[in-house]
Order: C-alpha cells, then structure tokens, then sequence
C-alpha cells in the first residue's frame, strides 16, 4: 500500500464506502492520511465524580452498580438507566434509545466515562456518554480524534482506517523537508507529526507535530509567493501607452481620494514602463486597502489603461457572489464607455460560455470577470495584457499560474482587504510591490460600535426588529456552526495570546439553534441561515435572497467575511465576539454602513476578564483597520490578524488560507520558514534540482481552493 493506492486497498474499505468517503474528498490512501481532525475529544482528562463541574465535558472512570433499566417512555422512545460510582461518589447514566445498553454494562466492570455532567432531580448524572472498558492492561487514548464527516461514516470507523493507512505507509514516506533544515528550526519528522496530529499521545506530541504542520504551510507559502514574484518578473509583458483617463474618471460620482491617486499612480507606472534595455517587466503588486477604501476603482482604472491599449483583461473573484458584484459595476461603467463585459461562472449557461469562450479567443471580448470558471481549458485569450485578482486568498500560485499561462505574460495587480501591520506585509509580502489605500473615501457615515452582555439578549432583539421594519437587514455571526459540536474541543487560536488552546465549543453561539431560536422571538421575519458546510450554490442562492433583500435576517459563521456588499444592511451582530480576532471583527463590521443609512455593529460578550474587554474596547473605539491590526499587535504581541474560528477550522490568514500557522503568533516560525525558503531560491530559483522536487509538489498543492469555492 502506498499513499497513491486506491481506498479499497484499506481492509473496512470497500466499494459503498469509498463512495462515501470521496464525498470528503478522501479518493486515496494519501488523502485518508492527510485528512486531518477537526477536533479532539479530551479523554485522558479523568475526573473523580466529586470534582466534576456541571456543564463540563470531562472523562470519569466508573464502576457499575445496578443493572441496566430500561423503560418506554413513548412510542419509540425507551431510556436506559443505571448508576456507577468511583470513590467519591455516585452517579447516574442514562441512555436514551438504546436499549442494548443492557448487554454492555454488568455490576463490577469499571469504564472510562467521558460526557457533560448534568444536575437533575436525583443528583449528578452523564447522558448518552462515550464510553471505554477498562481491562488490566489495556492502554485508553487520552486523545480521541474527531474528524469531520458525512452521512454513514463515523468518526471511528475513519479513525481506524486511518490508523491503518497511517501504519502501512508512514514508515516509507519522503519527508519533503530534509534532516538538517528539520534540526535547525527543531521540527519534528513528517511522519511524527502526521501520527501526531491523528493520535497525540500527549499534548506535547500535538503542539509538536502542529509546529512542524505550520512551519510546512508557512515554508510553501514563502516559497511560494517568492517564486511566483520572480517568475512573474521574468516575462516581458505588453508596453502600454499612457492613456487620457478623464472619459473614465468622469463617469465616477466623486473625486479619487488622493491615497486612490498615489495608487493610481503607481499602477500607471508599472504598466507604462520601459527598461532601457527594452525590458518591460510585468506589473506584480498587491493593493492593500481597508474595507471600503475603494480598491475597485483603482482597479477599474488599471483595466481601462489595458483595454485602451488593445488588451484583454480579467478579473478573478473567488466567489459567484463577489463576482456578480464586480460585473454589476464594470458593466455599467464600462458599459458608458461601449466596452463590453463578460461573465464567465459556474452557472453561466452552456451557449452563453461558448459565445464567451470565441469572444476572448477572437479578442473581441476585452474584459471578462469570472471565478475559477475562468482557469478552465476552455477559456483561450488572444492577447491577456492584465490580471486582476479579488481577495486574494482564495487564489493560489498555481491558480495564477494557469491564468498567466494563457498569456505570454500579463500585468498582475491582486487586491487584499486585510490589515497588516508594516513589519508584517514586509515579510508576508516582500516579494510583491505594495500599494497602500491608507484613506477612506470623505463622506462615509460611521458605524456605530457597543459591547454588550447577555443582560441585552432582549432588547437586542428588540432592536433586531426596529432595523428591518424600518428597512434594514441584519447579519448575525455566530461562531460555531451546529450543536452537534458541542463536545469535545477543538484545536483553535486562542485571539488574546494567539496560541493554539483546546476550546470547549460548548460555550460557543451557534448558527443553526441560534437562527432557531430567534425565528421563534421574531416569527413574522424572513430568517436565513449560512455556514461553510453547504455547497457553493447553496450558499450562493442564500446569500443571493439576503442581496436581494427577500431574506431580512442572516445568521452565519464567518463564510460572509469576504467583500460582499449588502447597502441595504445596517446591523452587524457577533456573537462570542472575544472568541474571533480584532482584525476578523473588522472585517465583520465592514459588512455594514455601506449604504446611505446609520448603521451598527453589536459585539456580544459574556467574557468578563480584562483582556478581553480591553480588545472589545478598541473595537468600539477605533474604525481603522489599520490601526486595529497595530494596536493589537502591541497589546499582546504577536496574535491573531489572521486567525478565526471559522469553518472546518481553516483559517483565513491575510488571506491566506493556513490551517496549523497563525502568521503572528508564529512570527518567529514564519520569519524562520521564510528565510530558509528564500535560502532554497536564491540557490535554485526554478526549483529545478532534483533534491528540491518535493518543493514544487508543496508549493502546488498548498494553494489550492477549497474544493467547493471551484464552480
Ligand atoms: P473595497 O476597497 O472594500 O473593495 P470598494 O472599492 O468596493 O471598496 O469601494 C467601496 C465604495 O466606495 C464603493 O461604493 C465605491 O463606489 C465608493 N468609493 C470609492 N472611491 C470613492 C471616493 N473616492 N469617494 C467616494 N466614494 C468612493
Ligand atoms: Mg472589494
């Protein structure tokens, strides 16, 4: 068995079942070993029952007592009961629809309890708890992994299919990382680290094998990035003549903002330039610019200098959403000019693709706005001049490498919405020229910002109301998606110091009830929820109801962060706000205040300690990201700009999506992973040397989309 070996080489695995996992994505005997958990349960944490704290999930070693009773409480419905008992004391457990329990548990065997404590009427009890034997002997996992799944599978089937896959192939694994660059920054094997992550023994095996995971994502990404910048570099792209910009300029309601000119300026520059030797180097810049600072129109001006010129151009957002957006706005603009737009996604109807598909290859169509639809074969530009890419993250090297190549080499200008402190963008993107958009458009109302408690729960509702009969629409962010992840931990940033803290997810708001719970306090509102659980269309079409302002009520987890534009929305509501970043409520916020009407953000904490407070208090004090992004830095230190508890536990990191690194609180990680991947390029800048393959395959894989952002 090796890591490219179908599934059913797995003994459990056959054919049903392979099916099942592929909808996970898990194809191969590889996939099974990087599908990584999503979260552990803590078993190893054993309490006596005298110490347990209701509320808390915790593990509690138990003899049984009474036989098993079970009666029928309805039809269908049967509840199992018995007590155990440790030295301190005595229990009751329940099971409820299991009947079989009986069989299980005889007076005298002793098991590893592991459930949340409740107080009922006779005491302390654990219902439906997993439950362990203990024998003589016999070792039981202080970690038990969970993983995320799908309709048939369970968490422990796919558990020990991945112990099996993990035992067959590790021993003959390549680390891409060699012996001496692993003992320098003192990072464990791949191998160690993959049987960490599935099976820590301890909580130093998995603080060990996620360092060595992070530095693996921070190492390709320097790489990467680096090596796209020289590529990049290399070509000669096309010459562009300087152009009158007042027909596009006069189509704008307002005046460029003189940090927009600066920008402006410098894009100009780059697509305008001749070496003296004739060389014209491709632009490669990053814009970075807060939320509504106005990227776009910078943009927009860099792709009228292009089709001035004679060259086609496109513009690549990562979702039908945003993309929507952008050819709302193009169209009409360059619609006044007579420059057709196109539209190329997901959902574009096959004869629309192929009028679209001859348009860019005849070159008759200029600019065409897409998603990843874009990077499809089918697409064939006659002469690309300039790439534009939306929130950047989603969009990998390779991704860009596909889009170049349909190109001989075209102007690269990528927009970010995320505030990075200086020190920071200069290592994260010290391989791309920046421009900074540090200055707001005049004339935007301000969102107004309030902390509050749990004591507010009813007139926030209340308040929820008074914003959509006056014909506004709200966001509500929740941190969590379902109930169903409330036992357990997850691995997850902690956003005041930024390291990695098990977290009980039982504390965390979640989208699914909380939406359930509200439709009941506001019956007569159109209420939606969103998550990054469901499909790319399904999202879409939700997301589209709340555009079009049929829903009026949106509650989510942070899958809306990304640049999409509601005018009509004037309340942000977060929930367990000192659960996500400063920099990811910025964002958050963002959603707001974009149309004519007051606005407000609603950070909701029961969090009392300090710290926490003092980070919520920066929220409702400043609205510059920027600002935001440094004033936390110096609080605490490194933290977490880029980390979030969002979906599936993959972070968005300055747009970037890293699951294990958190580029400030790894800063000295990141700064070690970047040097030595800089070391790598200055010897090798193609990656060509044969010691250096595994790189490539890194740099390919780490950058790719999650697989439903691909329409
Ligand atoms: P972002 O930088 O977040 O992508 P946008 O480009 O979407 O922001 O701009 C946000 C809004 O601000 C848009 O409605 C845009 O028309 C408007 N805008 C941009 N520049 C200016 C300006 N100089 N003055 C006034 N409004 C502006
Ligand atoms: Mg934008």
């Amino acid at each position: 068995m090796n890591l490219k070996s179908p599934l059913t080489d797995v003994d459990g695995i056959g054919r049903e079942r392979a099916k099942k996992l592929d909808k996970l994505g898990i194809r191969t005997v590889g996939d099974l070993v990087h599908y990584y958990p999503r979260s552990y349960e803590m078993r190893g944490d054993v309490r006596l029952l005298k110490n347990g704290i209701p509320g808390e999930v915790a593990s509690y070693i138990l003899t049984v007592k009474t036989t098993v009773s079970t009666a029928q409480i309805k039809r269908g419905f049967t509840i199992s009961k018995f007590r155990a008992l440790d030295e301190s004391g005595t229990c009751e457990i329940v099971f409820f629809n299991s009947p079989y329990v009986k069989d299980c548990f005889c007076i005298g065997n002793t098991f590893r309890f592991y459930g949340k404590l409740e107080v009922g009427k006779g005491g302390i009890r654990l219902s439906n708890p997993k439950y362990d034997q203990v024998f003589e002997n016999r070792v039981l996992p202080d970690f038990v992994p969970i993983y995320p799944l799908t309709e048939g599978i369970t968490s422990k089937q796919l558990s020990k299919w991945i112990a099996s896959a993990v035992n067959e192939t590790l021993p003959r694994i390549t680390d891409p990382l060699s012996d001496d660059l692993c003992m320098k920054n003192e990072l464990c094997s791949l191998s160690y680290a993959i049987r960490g992550i599935h099976f820590p023994d301890s909580k130093e095996m998995l603080d060990t094998a996620m360092r060595r995971l992070a530095f693996d994502e921070l190492f390709s990404f320097g790489l990467g990035i680096a090596k796209c910048a020289t590529d990049n570099r290399k070509g000669n792209a096309p010459f562009m003549k300087s152009t009158d910009l007042k027909p596009f300029l006069n189509l704008l309601p307002f005046e460029l903002t003189s940090a927009q000119k600066n920008t402006v300026n410098e894009i100009w520059r780059d697509m305008t330039k001749k070496e003296p030797d004739g060389h014209t180097p491709p632009m490669t810049r990053i814009l970075v610019g807060d939320v509504g600072s106005g990227k776009t129109v910078c943009a927009e001006i860099s792709i009228f200098l292009a089709v001035k010129n004679g060259y086609q151009t496109a513009l690549m957002a990562p979702t039908e959403i945003l993309v929507r957006q952008h050819y709302k706005d193009l169209s009409e603009k360059f619609g006044a000019l007579g420059i057709e737009v196109g539209l190329l996604v997901g959902s574009t109807s096959a004869k629309e693709k192929n009028r679209i598909y001859s348009a860019l290859a005849d070159g008759s169509l200029k600019v065409i706005v897409g998603t990843h639809a874009l990077l499809s074969e089918k697409t064939e530009f006659r002469n690309l001049g300039l790439i534009v890419t939306d929130e950047q993250h989603r969009f990998g090297v390779k991704q860009r490498a596909i889009l170049k190549n349909k190109s001989d080499s075209a102007h690269l200008l990528v927009m970010s919405a995320t505030p990075i402190p200086r020190t920071l963008a200069l290592s994260l993107y010290g391989d791309l020229d920046v421009s900074k958009i540090s200055e707001m458009p005049k004339g935007r109302i301000k969102v107004d910002t309030y902390a509050v408690d749990e004591t507010y729960r009813k007139r926030l509702n209340a308040f929820i109301r008074k914003q959509v009969e006056e014909g506004g629409q709200v966001y509500i962010v929740t941190p969590a998606i379902e109930s169903d992840e409330e036992t357990g931990f997850g691995v997850i940033p902690d956003p005041e110091s930024g390291t990695m803290v098990h977290e009980n997810f039982a504390r965390m708001k979640n989208a699914v009830d909380y939406a359930k719970d509200l439709q009941k306090d506001l019956p007569d509102l159109p209420i939606e929820v969103l998550h990054g659980k469901m499909k790319a269309a399904e999202k879409d079409e939700i997301m589209g109801r709340f555009v079009s302002g049929e829903t009026k009520i949106l509650v989510s987890t942070t899958v809306i962060e990304v640049g999409v534009n509601v005018p009509n929305a004037t309340l942000m509501i977060v929930e367990n706000a000192d659960r996500f970043g400063l920099s990811q409520l910025h964002q958050l916020r963002g959603r707001v205040g974009r149309g004519k009407k007051k606005s407000y953000c609603i950070l909701v904490s029961d969090e009392k300690s300090e710290k926490a407070r003092k980070r919520l208090e920066i929220m409702t004090s400043t609205s510059d990201g920027f600002e935001i992004a440094e004033k936390d830095l110096m609080m605490r230190g490194p933290g977490d700009f880029f980390s979030s508890i969002s979906d599936d536990n993959i972070r968005q990191s300055g747009g970037f999506s890293f699951r294990f690194a958190s580029v400030l609180s790894d800063a000295d990680l990141m700064n070690s992973a970047f040097s030595e991947a800089k070391a790598v390029l200055a010897d090798d800048p193609e990656l060509s040397k044969s010691e250096h393959a595994s790189y490539l395959s890194m740099i390919e894989n780490l950058f790719l989309p999650s697989a439903d952002t691909i329409s």
